[in-house]
This record gives C-alpha cells, sequence and structure tokens, in this order.
C-alpha cells in the first residue's frame, strides 16, 4: 500500500489550463473521489497519475518516489475506464492474465491468481468467453479483475460504472466498496455521479474549472459546504439559491422578507443593501406543518410541478409573482396541484449565506 501526493500539479493543453493548484495527498488505502461538473479537470488528474498525461509543471509522487518521469507501465497503478478497455480477442482469463504476463510472472502463479480474482468476483464460469458474450456488468468485473490480479498499489477507476444500467451501477457499486474494504489498495475514483461519490468515498475532492473548491468527508463536505458551487452541487435536488439584499436586519427576498438570526448577525457585518445568496436544502423545507417556534418563517409560493416517487415527493415552485424557483422534497406523498399557493416554512438557522459575487460561503 502506498500513498499518492500531487504538488501544485498544472496541464496546459496549448494556451487552456485544464487544471492548476491541484494538490493533495491521498493516505495509504484510503479511496478518494474526485467529483463535479463535465470539463472541471477530473480526468487530467487521474490521467496524470496513471503516467497518460504529463504535468506542465509540478510533482507527483506515488509512495515516496517522485514519478513525474517514469512512463506509465512502470508506476505500479491499475487503471479501470468508463469503456473497460478489455482486449476483444483474448478470453476472460486472458485479459486478466495480460498484465502477470507482460511481467513475465511464473504461468503457475498467473492460473493460480486469476482463478482467485476470478471466483471473488464471479466470474470463474466466464473465464473461456470473449468480452463481446458478457454483459457491461460483466466485463467490468472483468476490468475490475484484470486490476485486481496484477496486485498494482494504487487503483485508479474513471467512471467505471457509467455505462451500466441503473440497478446494475447501484449492485456494482456496493460490490467496490466491499472490495475495497477487503483489499484496502489506495484508490482515486473519478465521477460526476454524486451518489457514487458520497458513498464510496473516505474523502471527496470537489473540482470546478480545473481548481479544487473543497476537499473532505462527504457528510462534512455537504453539511458545511464551502462556496455556492460546492453546495449546490452535492445534493438532490439541488440546495436552493434565493438572491437577497440585507436591509434593516432582515434579508429581503423578491417581495418576501426573511429574517436574518441573531447568529448571523453577530457573526457577520452586513452592510445596508449588500447582496447575498441564500441557500436552503429542499430537505429543509416543510409544507403543511404548524409553525413550531419562532426560528421559522414561512415564504408563500406557487407551485409549478409536482413529482410523486413513492418514498417522497418533490415539488417545484416559484417565489409569488417572481421567477425564483424553489426546490420542496418531502417525505411520503403530498397532494397538491399545480398552481396552489402554499406557505412554506422555514428555519433561519438552516440557512446558509454566500457572497454573491465570489460565491464564498459566509455563513
Ligand atoms: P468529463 O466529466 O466530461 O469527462 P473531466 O472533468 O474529466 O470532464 P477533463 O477531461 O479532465 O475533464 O478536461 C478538462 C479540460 O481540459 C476540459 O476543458 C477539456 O476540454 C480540456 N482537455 C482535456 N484533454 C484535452 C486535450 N487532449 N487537448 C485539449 N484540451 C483538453
Amino acid at each position: 500500500m502506498v500513498k499518492v501526493r500531487l504538488e501544485d500539479i498544472k496541464r496546459k493543453f496549448n494556451n487552456v489550463t485544464a487544471i492548476e493548484d491541484i494538490t493533495f495527498e491521498v493516505p495509504d488505502g484510503e479511496f478518494w473521489v474526485l467529483v463535479g461538473p463535465s470539463g472541471c479537470g477530473k480526468s487530467t488528474i487521474l490521467r496524470t497519475i496513471a503516467g497518460l498525461e504529463t504535468a506542465t509543471s509540478g510533482n507527483l509522487y506515488i509512495g515516496d518516489v517522485l514519478v513525474n518521469t517514469i512512463p506509465a507501465r512502470q508506476r505500479d497503478v491499475a487503471m479501470v475506464f468508463q469503456n473497460y478497455a478489455l482486449y476483444p480477442h483474448m478470453t476472460v482469463a486472458e485479459n486478466m492474465a495480460f498484465g502477470l504476463r507482460m511481467r513475465k510472472v511464473d504461468a503457475n502463479v498467473i492460473r493460480q491468481r486469476v482463478e482467485t480474482v476470478a471466483r471473488s468476483l464471479s466470474l470463474e464460469h466466464l473465464l473461456e468467453r470473449k468480452p463481446k458474450q458478457l454483459s457491461g456488468g460483466q466485463q467490468q468485473r472483468v476490468a475490475l479483475g484484470r486490476a485486481i490480479a496484477r496486485e498494482a498499489q494504487v487503483f485508479l477507476f474513471d467512471e467505471p460504472l457509467s455505462n451500466l444500467d441503473a440497478q446494475l451501477r447501484d449492485d456494482t457499486r456496493a460490490e467496490l466498496k466491499q472490495l475495497h474494504q477487503n483489499l484496502g489498495i489506495t484508490t482515486v475514483y473519478v465521477t460526476h455521479d454524486q451518489v457514487e461519490a458520497m458513498t464510496l468515498a473516505d474523502r471527496i475532492v470537489v473540482l470546478n474549472q480545473g481548481r479544487i473548491q473543497q476537499i473532505g468527508e462527504p457528510q462534512s463536505v455537504y453539511a458545511q459546504p464551502a462556496n455556492r458551487m460546492v453546495a449546490t452541487f452535492l445534493g438532490n435536488p439541488p440546495m436552493n439559491i434565493l438572491p437577497a439584499k440585507y436591509k434593516n436586519g432582515n434579508f429581503v427576498v423578491e417581495n418576501q422578507i426573511i429574517p436574518c438570526s441573531v447568529h448571523v448577525r453577530n457573526a457577520l457585518h452586513l452592510v445596508e443593501g449588500q447582496a447575498v445568496d441564500l441557500g436552503i436544502r429542499p430537505e429543509d423545507l416543510f409544507i403543511n406543518e404548524p409553525q413550531k417556534n419562532e426560528e421559522v418563517i414561512a415564504l408563500t409560493v406557487e407551485v409549478k410541478v409536482v413529482e410523486p416517487l413513492g418514498r417522497e415527493t418533490l415539488i417545484r415552485a416559484s417565489l409569488l409573482s417572481s421567477s425564483v424557483q424553489v426546490n420542496i422534497q418531502q417525505a411520503g406523498a403530498i397532494r397538491l396541484r399545480l398552481g396552489d399557493r402554499l406557505s412554506l416554512g422555514l428555519d433561519v438557522n438552516q440557512l446558509f449565506i454566500f457572497d454573491s459575487n465570489t460565491g464564498d460561503r459566509l455563513y
């Protein structure tokens, strides 16, 4: 097991900077997930670790070895891609043995290791098939098996589940988690799927436009996002953002008033007329409940879309007489009609406050 350390990594493609200021260290045996919207630089970071991409500047260590100039095949990392990248003319067994054969491992040792790994992934009955005779999920497991059989020091995954259908994706995600718990191999995993990020990661690295926005344990990043981008990226439906102005000790959102809590007033030096973005998670809004205490205030909204999901109901609404959208997530089935007006409870202590220019979280 080894740690992976990136120090101030930058990668430019001609004049375009794909990633910069990338510094983090994945400790021995941890599972880190890189997340962010399309084009934020996730794959470039992963490919740089693999040695498939060369950093324009910065240092990369695997274990204590500086690997900047060490070619991919000597880095002892195993990469699993979205499209599995299996050799079509080889059987499953040959695909899984490939990395070991390249390293001239003894044929008997190879056979034994392939069998052991195949058993652990329930692939033993498929060893003589060719990739095109397998389902997507099976191909993905073979790709995984090939990485495990190599006994690489580091696993790199680039959206390995994105070609699987929903059920298989859930199952394989759980398998991956278990596998990591058993093997404890240092892993860097790229996805734009926040469920994968939240459920698999020891720590997540949230990226946007080539830069790190925040690093932390999934739950703490969710609870304490560093800025508006992180806040709205993690969570589905995303956090509601209400543009507001601070006036006379209150926040004014369109024509409605949300009191500024004492805690916020003490913590921040808001000036009269200052523009901020208020953030509130859809699960922190509630309807049809009496107001329990004075911290709870009501917003008036008009229902636009109702999405019953069985276990919960998603409601898309807009603030009355405005285009500001509000998503509401409620447990159970809720009967509502389009155009209904709702009085929406919110606890002022649940509000996040962002600088409306920089997006930085103020509170
Ligand atoms: P996705 O989720 O869509 O795969 P990503 O977060 O993995 O995106 P990257 O593929 O790392 O993003 O790309 C980061 C940026 O670098 C993008 O703007 C992309 O267009 C650019 N880029 C990546 N590879 C190259 C290349 N070979 N030549 C030029 N630009 C590139």
